[in-house]
């Protein structure tokens, strides 16, 4: 059981309660360089141990290996089913997409066995601005909706980058059917538009996760790894704003993920995390944070450095709706 009071909230109308930092499983997939399994169960571990109950993975990340670790890591717990929340998705593979029925179906059994799971609380369609979003309404989410009968899948999201997404699909399907959003990097503090989806979002009774509130390692001390996508400008605007932190002894990421934490409305903030260091970084902040407040001078002053890249983004997909 958590020792330390992370704070929980709601995700919508699912009746789950999320820790408000979420574990990114991303990173056991090798995603941000190698990580050992012993250190991938031993993070795993200690996210638990301090409250953190939300674990986020999919089958692309590293080539299915990221659900693997976190199988095994989750096995190793030993704690009760129901003490911990787990996604995965669907349709993003390495080989490439496919929404189709007859591969999402499919790809639910493949992930259960590597994660050596009965079933998942959330079963997400994989950045869907890469697929016809026609498809996802018409026979990807009516394909989901039967494993969610099967029992094999709790709830149904959807994810990707560009924010038009949500609502196209959200606007076709009846109410409901669609539990959550995983939106990424657009609500941290050099982009934050995922802010005035909000209320739609909230009407639609939609749970709301973000990822990425260290913007994909632009906002770490050591930076993106080579293959992020950002422009040469926010890149470099984000290694003035980590250098300008370091410089006032401050750091980063931390001043990052109190930025993403502070707006209740979002359940979950999802970090990618490959180390128990980062773990307890991660969670003293959000501790911090809830304990002490936010340290307003040291935001507004990276605001200000990050202001000429504010909201910036890339593209992302066959479409941008
Ligand atoms: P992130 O912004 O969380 O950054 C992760 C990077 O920051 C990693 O290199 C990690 O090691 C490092 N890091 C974590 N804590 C740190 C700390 N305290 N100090 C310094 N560095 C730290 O980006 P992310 O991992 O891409 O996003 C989080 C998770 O959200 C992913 O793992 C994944 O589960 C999910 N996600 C989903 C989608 C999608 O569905 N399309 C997209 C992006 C992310």
């Amino acid at each position: 059981m958590a020792a330390t009071p992370l704070e929980l909230r709601p995700l919508g109308n699912t009746g789950l309660k999320l820790s408000c930092v979420g574990f990114g499983a991303s990173p056991l997939g090798n995603v941000f360089g190698l990580v050992s399994e012993s250190d991938a169960i031993a993070s795993v571990r200690k996210a638990f141990s301090l409250g953190i109950n939300f674990f986020d993975t999919s089958p692309y990340y590293g080539g299915t290996l990221s659900e693997k670790m976190l199988g095994k890591a989750l096995k190793a717990l030993g704690a009760p089913r129901n003490e911990y929340i787990v996604s995965t998705k669907c349709g993003r593979y390495a080989e490439g997409f496919d929404f189709s029925a007859e591969r999402v179906t499919r790809s639910i059994d493949e992930s259960l066995e590597r994660l050596q799971l009965d079933y998942v609380d959330i079963l997400q369609c994989h950045d869907i601005e890469f697929g016809s979003l026609d498809q996802i309404v018409t026979e990807t989410i009516p394909a989901l909706l039967k494993l969610k009968e099967a029992g094999k899948v709790k709830f149904i999201g959807i994810t990707g980058l560009p924010l038009g997404i949500f609502s196209y699909i959200l606007d076709r399907v009846p109410p409901g059917t669609v539990d959550v959003i995983l939106s990424y990097c657009h609500y941290g503090i050099n982009d934050s538009t995922l802010e005035d989806l909000l209320p739609y979002l909230k009407s639609k009774g939609v749970g709301i996760i973000s990822a990425s509130p260290l913007a994909m390692g632009l906002l770490t001390e050591s930076g993106p790894p080579e293959w992020h996508p950002a422009s040469p400008e926010l890149k470099a605007a984000c290694q003035d704003a980590a250098a300008f932190c370091k410089e006032k002894g401050k750091n980063i990421s931390k001043l990052a993920l109190q930025y993403s934490l502070l707006n209740k409305d979002i359940s979950t903030i999802l970090v990618g995390m490959n180390s128990v260091k980062q773990v307890d970084e991660n969670v003293a902040t959000a501790v911090e944070l809830a304990t002490f407040g936010k340290d307003e001078k040291a935001l507004s002053e990276i605001e200000e450095i990050l202001k000429p890249v504010k909201n910036q983004t890339w593209p992302s997909g066959i479409q941008q709706s």
